[in-house]
């Protein structure tokens, strides 16, 4: 039995020196298995042959079976293997697959996030308001960042004049809601995350519940009254605000929590601007990259709250002026008077 096993690994280590492919060595061990089966049923016994190969063909046909259970257990393993979908694979084996590790290997050589950090950032839910100009990158760069669960919520559609800085979206978005449409490139971008799409305008009735599911809000909308809503929700939920606007050339960005002791929106907006002062970016224009460079600001945010690292916008607001390439970052407090927080 000796000679067949050591005439088996010369031939499987000569396929390997040949190069040829598993399938076939795996042919030539089988023909040399029943060639040897063979001999041991015709040869008589005693003959020098049969004596050489082991004897009897019972114990072969022992060894056949036990080689088939093992293949076939080897095969069934891989197919299931197939089955598992990369956002399964995520949760087998310490939590991590390989592919996730490597996907995130940037993130966790950079020593202030690191592999718990990273752990972190897979735990955290962030909700953002509104998939337009601010929401799309913001939205992209968590997504990629391996942000576990990404709630977004918008009421409105795609439209042609959005392309020009809603990145997230595409021509052939056009006329979809834009959540459904953020949330395609989002899984598309990074299959490992959950994102929970809210196709539907944030009201006071269900504000409540929703940042219940959430631990940071990201807040890019265009719309006042749902800016002032947004606030006064995540002060109630004692959650941190990421609160970013643009206007045609300039953008603005801070972190609110009055939990921590930083100001809420409303402490430093205490009133909506006057109409005609605060022009939309329909009446006004807006440069097209400036809501990539913000919301790419509030995705930094966001990770270095969630990571627990550096020093934040809580207390400051950073200024851009992209006209004229400047930016500057003005001290925000807390108002002693504010109608949302003063009571906290
Ligand atoms: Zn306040």
């Amino acid at each position: 039995m000796a000679l067949v096993l050591a005439l088996a690994v010369f031939l499987w280590g000569l396929g390997h020196v040949l190069k040829m492919p598993t399938s076939a060595r795996i042919l030539m061990l089988g023909l040399l298995y029943i060639a040897v089966l063979a001999a041991t049923i015709v040869l008589p016994i005693g003959h020098p042959l049969r004596e050489a190969l082991g004897g009897s063909s019972m114990e072969w046909l022992v060894v056949g079976l036990l080689a088939a259970l093992v293949w076939g257990y080897a095969k069934g393993l891989k197919r299931l293997r197939s089955y598992v979908r990369p956002e399964n694979k995520a949760q087998t084996a310490n939590g991590d697959s390989q592919t996730e590790l490597e996907r995130n290997a940037r993130h966790i050589v950079l020593r202030e996030i690191g592999g718990p950090g990273q752990k972190r950032l897979k735990e955290a839910r962030v909700l953002v308001i509104g998939a337009g100009g601010l929401g799309s990158p913001a939205l992209q760069y968590l997504a990629a960042a391996g942000v576990g669960t990404i709630g977004v919520i918008d009421d409105d559609v795609v439209e042609n004049s959005n392309l020009q800085r809603q990145v997230i979206h595409t021509d052939d978005s056009i006329g979809l809601p834009k959540v459904f449409s953020a949330e395609r490139a989002m899984t598309r971008q990074n299959p490992f995350i959950s994102v929970r799409p809210y196709n539907r305008r944030l009201t006071a009735d269900i504000a409540d519940k929703l940042f219940a599911d959430y631990d940071l809000i990201l807040d890019g909308t265009d719309d006042v009254e749902t800016r002032y809503l947004v606030n006064e929700t995540a002060v109630r939920a004692g959650i941190p605000l990421i609160s970013a606007a643009i206007s045609q050339w300039e953008g603005q960005i801070s972190v609110f929590d009055p939990s921590r002791d930083a100001p809420c929106y409303a402490c430093v907006f205490p009133n909506p601007a006057a109409d005609g002062l605060a022009p939309s970016c329909a009446e006004g224009g807006v440069l097209g990259p400036l809501p990539g460079v913000i919301g790419a600001m509030m995705a930094v945010e966001a990770i270095k709250l969630i990571a627990g690292t550096g020093e934040n916008l809580m207390g400051r607001m950073l200024i851009y002026d992209a006209l004229y390439s400047e930016t500057r970052s003005i001290g925000v407090k807390r108002r002693s008077d504010c109608r949302v927080c003063s009571n906290l």
